[in-house]
């Protein structure tokens, strides 16, 4: 999603790479759960967050959209986003995900699988002409004396510069695709939108997701910007 603050204003000022050691970790966050209840429909899900959740709960992605995710347009293309459900006894909504019974309540119930967004809260990705850099959102989580940790082992991601450099082919996928999405022919975007979720979210992915989802994204590119 594309904010509209400034750097100065979102962040701490830093740039990080995923070997930097940054004040992050909210110590368990200590029974909070703020982030998982202020979350609006802005849990955007790329390809791999869906795959992690469609193998982690075994669903398919109709199945998953029967309750766990939504789709809604976020800057002029149709994505999927982690659904919200009402509060029980309280006024608001709060991610489906989070715990709301016995030891699990108020955590959350797909922690090794959580979307990429969840394990980089409270920080963020700031996207440069060669790449990215990971920010610090300063204003994000009111937890004041948070701890030191590696960017890498705060995500907890396997093979994560394979991963790094999937996410900075799509984000600059997505990019490119809004800059050229028809501006005045409604009929035609939702076309290449639906052709996107059926690229890259309706299908299962083979086993080995990076190499399934460069076929994939090779195939649609010649489709779309032949
Ligand atoms: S707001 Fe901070 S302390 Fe609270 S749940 Fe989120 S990350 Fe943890
Ligand atoms: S998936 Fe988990 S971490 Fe992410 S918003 Fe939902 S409950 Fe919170």
């Amino acid at each position: 999603m594309l904010r509209n603050e400034s750097l100065e204003e979102l962040t701490d000022g830093g740039k990080y790479t995923a070997d930097s050691v940054v004040k992050v970790d909210p110590d368990g966050c200590r029974g909070c759960h703020l982030c998982c209840e202020v979350v609006e429909d802005t849990i955007i899900l790329d390809p791999y967050d869906i795959c992690a959740l469609a193998r982690g709960l075994g669903k398919s992605f109709q199945e998953l959209m029967q309750r766990e995710i939504a789709l809604g347009v976020c800057d002029g293309i149709i994505l999927p986003h982690l659904n919200l459900v009402e509060k029980e006894n309280a006024s608001g909504r709060h991610c489906v995900f989070l715990g709301q019974e016995g030891e699990m309540q108020g955590r959350c119930l797909i922690h090794s699988f959580r979307p990429g967004f969840c394990r980089l809260f409270p920080m963020g990705r700031l996207y440069e002409e060669e790449g990215f850099s990971y920010v610090l959102l300063k204003n994000e989580c009111p937890y004041q004396d948070k701890k030191e940790c590696s960017v890498r082992a705060w995500l907890g991601i396997e093979e994560l510069e394979q991963y790094e450099a999937y996410v900075l082919e799509w984000h600059s996928f997505i990019a490119r695709i809004r800059e050229q999405l028809p501006q005045e022919n409604e009929e035609d975007r939702q076309k290449i939108s639906l052709f996107l979720l059926q690229s890259f979210y309706l299908t299962p992915y083979r086993e080995g997701f990076y190499e399934d989802f460069g076929e994939r994204l090779k195939k649609v590119k010649g489709v779309l910007f032949a």
